[in-house]
């Protein structure tokens, strides 16, 4: 019996709305959103879009982009169950985000996840303008330039040996759910699986992957 392991994203997952994009759009430097466009539409590679993205801010707005980025996040529904489920059915449980430091790290806290079991990139607001940094870079077997890199993390768990699940909304989700077994899949993420034909269950709130885990669990058993 393989192990369950889950990767989850954050932005626009574990929260109600993308972050990224809400801080971008809350400061709406001119040029953002041609930038996002081609993010979304794989133009542009996660890194460079982000980092271009924020590099339209500058450093001296930090405490707002920080106060806005925490204060703006809403955790979906059902958040905390699923990590209950998890621990209880054993099955490991991994933030893998696209995200930034300064608000992912603030957001999750109240949840105690080991610090190890969460994975988002860096900032640096000592020059002019804000920049990205990006401690998880894709490995030699990933050329999309992911910025934090899911697959790279995901490879460290063989398909031999664990159930790989990914649950995303968006752009920074496609790769790691074409390596997948399986997908929970919204927005963004839930096109690309329709167009790609992988196999995936839409999700709304957390309840319903639970529900869809222990449907999957009862007939197994
Ligand atoms: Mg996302
Ligand atoms: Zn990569």
């Amino acid at each position: 019996m393989k192990k369950k392991v889950v990767f989850c994203d954050f932005d626009g997952t574990i929260t109600v709305n993308d972050n990224i994009i809400a801080i971008i759009k809350h400061f709406n430097p001119e040029g953002w959103e041609q930038l996002a466009q081609k993010v979304i539409s794989t133009e542009l590679s996660i890194r460079s879009g982000v980092s271009a993205l924020f590099a339209l801010l500058p450093s001296s707005m930090e405490q707002e982009v920080i106060d806005f980025g925490v204060s703006n996040a809403v955790i979906r529904d059902g958040f905390r169950s699923f990590l209950q489920y998890c621990e209880a059915n054993d099955i490991e449980f991994y933030v893998t985000s696209g995200g930034i430091d300064f608000f992912v790290y603030p957001v999750l806290k109240p949840f105690d996840i080991p610090k190890d079991h969460i994975y988002y990139n860096g900032s640096d607001f000592s020059g002019e303008r804000i920049a990205i940094t990006w401690p998880h870079p894709c490995d030699g077997q990933c050329s999309n330039d992911c910025g934090m890199c899911k697959t790279t993390i995901m490879r460290r768990f063989p398909a031999e040996d664990y159930t790989r699940i990914v649950i995303g909304d968006s752009v920074t989700d496609f790769e790691g759910a074409k390596l997948a077994d399986v997908i929970f899949s919204r927005s963004h993420l839930t096109t690309k699986c329709k167009e790609l034909g992988l196999s995936h269950t839409e999700y709304e709130t957390f309840h319903d992957i639970i529900a869809a885990l222990e449907k999957e669990r009862m007939e197994q058993a």
